[in-house]
């Protein structure tokens, strides 16, 4: 099948730079970002910093590294932190909390992904000799294998004055935290007030080839920059990519509200087939999960994939569909379609 026949709904991260973009890429003034004169390098994690009202940031190629690196900032060997058990940090990052940081997780079991304040307070550890003792509480939002599913600001708050008050850190896992700003109309900083970390994908849904961005204050970031080297991080000419990152802000971020009307679009025709399963009602951002009632999710990606169409079995009977800026209405309503006929 031609590549532009395949409807790709695998992720976010399919995405392909426009001509803009790479215009832009190949016009970066660039440096040697090790050494730290870099001035596109500079200018994206300015830019970052600046939109999450933060001290700093640093540019990771990867959202994994970014995740790595912060956690590794602000934890030593032997600590432990709390997340939400299907967090990205902990089931997507091939175990680096444990391979490169050497701290454990402390796992919650939250509602599509999202936890309480009462569910983090019930999970610190008395401070005692023999108990791992508890350094970092993570939170993503959106959350991917939630479903794009949306934090209230006050839970974030209740859970940021809750860490306060016990010393802890507090992490985003903010990969699609622009999709979080687009549904609620939030301002980014709205969010970032209220952890000390922050962690930013530039090439999922803003459609950047490669990058993220870690925000803290300085001094969190000058420690966060030895960890990046130590992980393999470091980048020389990286301006050409940060260039992108740069560019993806300012042309492609307010069009994420597009993916999320072609997710809810999605989702609705699905809901109205019979022996499908949707629930338009979780639909929040660019994330859709549904399936045919009595089959595996496996056989459901196999035959979809058979009739060009692209996506992962992530659940038992579901599969994930991730709405990006490469697919057009017509594709979606090709996609229900689809569906449709191997419904009856
Ligand atoms: C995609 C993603 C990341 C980072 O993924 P990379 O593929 O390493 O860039 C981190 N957190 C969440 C929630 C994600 O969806």
């Amino acid at each position: 099948m031609h590549a532009d026949a395949l409807i790709d709904l695998r992720s976010d991260t399919v995405t392909k730079p426009t001509p803009g973009m790479l215009k832009a890429m190949m016009a970066a003034e660039v440096g040697d970002d090790v050494l730290g004169d870099d001035p596109a390098v500079l200018a994206l994690q300015e830019k970052v910093a600046d939109l999450l009202g933060k001290e700093a940031g640093l540019f990771l190629p990867s959202g994994t590294m970014a995740n790595q690196v912060a956690i590794r900032t602000h934890t030593e060997p032997g600590d432990e932190l709390i997340m939400e058990a299907t967090g990205h940090t902990f089931l997507y990052e091939t175990g680096a909390m444990a391979g490169l940081c050497g701290v454990q997780a402390s796992l919650i079991a939250g509602t599509r992904g999202l936890i309480t304040a009462a569910q983090v307070k019930s999970a610190i550890r008395p401070r005692q000799t023999y108990v791992p003792p508890t350094k970092l509480v993570i939170l993503e939002n959106t959350h991917n294998h939630g479903g794009g599913t949306l934090y209230d600001l006050d839970e974030i708050k209740n859970i940021s004055a809750l860490c306060k008050d016990h010393g802890l850190a507090l992490h985003l896992d903010g990969a699609r935290l622009w999709n979080a700003c687009i549904a609620t109309g939030l301002a980014p900083k709205e969010y970032a007030l209220h952890f000390d970390s922050v962690s930013v994908c530039l090439s999922k849904g803003l459609g950047a080839p490669v990058g993220s961005v870690i925000v803290g204050s300085q001094s969190w970031i000058d420690r966060a920059k030895r960890f990046r080297k130590m992980f393999g991080g470091g980048m020389r000419q990286a301006g050409f990519l940060a260039a992108a990152g740069i560019y993806a802000l300012d042309h492609q971020f307010a069009r994420l509200a597009d993916d999320h009307a072609h997710a809810r679009r999605l989702s609705e025709g699905l809901s109205r087939i019979p022996g499908v399963i949707a629930e338009p009602e979780h639909v929040q951002t660019n994330i859709v999960f549904f399936g045919l009632r009595g089959k595996p999710a496996s056989w459901l990606s196999d035959e979809l994939k058979k009739r060009g169409v692209l996506l992962f079995p992530l659940r038992h009977e579901e599969v994930r569909a991730v709405t990006h800026m490469g697919l057009s209405g017509q594709q979606i309503d090709r996609v229900i379609q689809i569906m449709q006929d191997l419904a009856s």
